[in-house]
């Protein structure tokens, strides 16, 4: 088996003018960033065909959501088929901010999966919220989001998914989870993905971590052995991003 490649996804939500973004695309031309390290970056869906057209071609352009079909009336939506078409290559699906207001985990398995039959690759989000970590229920609660997307793709998908293990206390917040606290269940998550897809799927699926990631708490969560990369929300509209993409070096 090959060895998990690290990854570092950007998420910039709904943030960015015309202007802002093109300076971040002149900040990410201009950094020296890790070979060691894929790096995805997802700005807001208006602005993706802009930063895959001005970007570098080894940092890949993702959206930040996708709908769950093809084209069609759907008024505000993004088909996979559009992104495809664009050459846009990643898609994040189940984002807590968009959970939060009702996409159900079987709703964003079949984000993902019609993602995927169109040849986009998946940034699929996972996470508790602080009353499940208090209770102690970070496990029950995030295993059901991981279950409806095993039982949504096959063994071959998962070779274009990576996992973002992302509690929701954490994103935001400045609150970013121990090292330990993420090991944890990033080590949970991997036992329970090789119960129920498979041990090969196991080894070879990266899961990120997202919550207040930053070029200074990267380095230590990076160490850990089943910390596979970011998924990157303030930060990745900083300098600091570079940091986060070379933490490992
Ligand atoms: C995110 O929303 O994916 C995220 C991790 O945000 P932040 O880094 O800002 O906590």
């Amino acid at each position: 088996l090959e060895a998990r490649k690290f990854f570092v996804g950007g998420n910039w939500k709904c943030n960015g003018s015309v202007q802002q973004v093109n300076d971040l695309i002149s900040m990410l031309n201009q950094s020296t960033l890790s070979t060691d390290t894929e790096v995805v970056v997802c700005p807001s869906q208006l602005f993706v065909q802009g930063v895959k057209n001005g970007l570098r071609s080894d940092i890949s352009v993702g959206a930040q959501d996708v709908w769950t079909g093809g084209n069609g009336a759907y008024t505000g939506e993004t088909s996979a088929d559009m992104l495809a078409d664009m050459g846009v290559k990643w898609a994040i699906v189940g984002h807590s901010e968009r959970r939060m207001r009702g996409e159900s985990d079987v709703e964003v398995a079949s984000k993902a999966k019609y993602a995927l039959g169109r040849g986009i690759k998946v940034i699929a989000c996972c996470g508790e919220p602080l009353e499940a970590r208090e209770a102690g229920t970070t496990n029950e609660y995030v295993f059901p989001q991981i279950k409806a997307y095993a039982d949504a793709f096959t063994k071959a998908d998962w070779a274009n998914v990576v996992i973002a293990y992302e509690p929701i206390w954490a994103i935001g917040t400045g609150l970013t989870a121990t090292p330990e606290q993420a090991q944890d269940t990033h080590a949970a998550i991997r036992k329970y993905l090789g119960e129920i897809a498979g041990s090969d799927v196991a080894e070879s699926t990266r899961i990120l971590y997202g919550g207040s990631a930053s070029g200074k708490t990267a380095p230590g969560l990076s160490a850990k052995p089943d910390i596979d990369g970011f998924l990157v929300g303030g930060a990745s509209l900083k300098p600091e991003f570079a940091d986060i993409v070379n933490c490992n070096g």
